[in-house]
């Protein structure tokens, strides 16, 4: 197999969400150069989900290895740790209120404004948008062949699949794939909750409010920009989204039949669904085999979502993804070969990212179990976890 010098070696990460970024930042930091190439034409993360805790083990620290952590405790939102929890019938089980004076471990952030942050440090050529990848091959010198759906074609030293939950690198690696978790959701949003639904952004409070019972739940988060974001989520068999009837296109006609599905859920939770305004977006959650691993394969390797699609329920999917890199990035800085940088990553993410995988999976279990919010709360209290 042909090695290459260490500066010489092309890297090619497919994927611009927050794994990507981070791990080509990092790079770049220690003057090393890669490519990104994303399929969508521009930067999209603003559009594509909400506030994300980052934690201080692992979000951070990659953040501070890319020299963004001032900037980003700037931007950071400490009082957004706030968390609140309720039955169906509004009875609190937690009520934490940050305390701003003694900063917390897991301030909350935008998706966008954190993607924004990276993009903004690593320089504005640096993401070759409008390039969807169709088919990574593998040469016999290890190197692999990259083909773009816009006709281009690369060949690099190593490939980083940072393509998310339906990753097409994936396939180089293993034939397993994300499989369905038994839930589904039914994202609405609350536009400019302090002003146009002050009594709803009161009881929300400034960070996120669970109300779990009867195996759904309704999960919602104050944003950056002041709405709420809200997950309506239900444990049910895959197709259901698809034959609930409801008519997601139609907002007023959808939030009448979601009103009937918590028929009898307390006027304070259902106050959520009355004040959402616009689009409704329905979304499967998908998740990979817990403890999934692979025989190590020369030039390629996931990071983030591509190798570990998690259900969301502990809050670890953005920190892997930005743990991923950062150590991705420091074994290819120290190691002086890529495939050997590459092992020593994977033997390392396997082991950390398993144990959060089965966590998270055991918290979806519990969050639509019976007795989810006194569940939750007893779990959280004897931990002091945070969401
Ligand atoms: C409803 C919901 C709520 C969540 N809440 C949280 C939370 O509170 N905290 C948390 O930590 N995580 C949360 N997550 C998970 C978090 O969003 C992901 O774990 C994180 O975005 C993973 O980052 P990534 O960079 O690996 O992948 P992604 O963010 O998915 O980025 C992948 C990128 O690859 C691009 N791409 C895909 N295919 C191709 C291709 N063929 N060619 C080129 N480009 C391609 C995509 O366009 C995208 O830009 C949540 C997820 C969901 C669904």
């Amino acid at each position: 197999m042909m090695t290459t010098a260490k500066n010489q070696q092309r890297i090619a990460i497919i994927g611009a969400g927050p794994g990507g970024l981070t791990l080509a930042l990092i790079l770049q930091k220690h003057g090393i150069q890669t490519v990104i190439y994303e399929r969508e034409p521009f930067d999209m993360n603003g559009q594509r989900g909400g506030s994300l805790d980052i934690h201080e083990e692992s979000g951070q620290r990659a953040l501070r290895e890319a020299g963004l952590y001032e900037q980003f405790q700037k931007l950071a939102r400490y009082e957004g740790e706030d968390f609140r929890l309720f039955d169906k019938t509004g009875k609190i089980y937690m009520d934490e209120v940050a305390e701003l004076d003694d900063k917390g471990t897991r301030p909350e952030i935008d998706r966008g404004t954190l993607c924004d942050m990276l993009l903004e440090s690593l320089g504005s050529n640096s993401v070759q948008y409008g390039h969807k990848l169709i088919r990574a091959v593998p040469l016999n010198n290890g190197q692999h062949e990259l083909h773009f759906e816009n006709g281009y074609v690369d060949t690099v030293d190593l490939v980083v699949g940072a393509d998310g939950a339906f990753s097409r690198i994936r396939q180089l690696v293993t034939d397993r794939d994300a499989e369905y978790s038994g839930l589904s959701m039914i994202e609405i949003n609350v536009l400019n909750a302090a002003a146009a639904h002050p009594e709803l952004a009161v009881f929300n409070g400034r960070g996120k409010m669970f109300a779990l019972d009867d195996h759904k739940g309704i999960l919602a988060q104050l944003n950056g920009d002041g709405r709420i974001r809200v997950y309506l989520s239900f444990e049910k068999e895959r197709g259901w989204l698809d034959q609930c009837g409801i008519p997601f296109d139609q907002p007023e006609e959808a939030k009448r039949q979601l009103l009937e599905l918590y028929g009898d859920w307390d006027e304070s939770l259902k106050l959520y669904i009355r004040s959402a305004d616009g689009d409704m977006l329905p979304r499967r959650i998908y998740m990979l085999p817990v403890g999934l691993r692979w025989s190590r394969k020369p030039g390629v390797t996931l990071i983030g979502d591509a190798a570990h699609l998690m259900s969301p329920f502990a809050g670890e999917g953005v920190n892997m993804a930005m743990l991923d890199a950062l150590e991705l990035a420091l074994a290819i800085v120290q190691d002086g070969d890529v495939n050997q940088a590459v092992g020593t990553y994977e033997e390392k993410m396997f082991v950390y990212s398993s144990q959060l995988a089965e966590e998270s999976l055991d918290n979806l279990k519990l969050c639509f179990g019976d007795e989810a919010a006194r569940n939750l709360a007893d779990l959280m209290n004897q931990y002091h976890l945070q969401p």
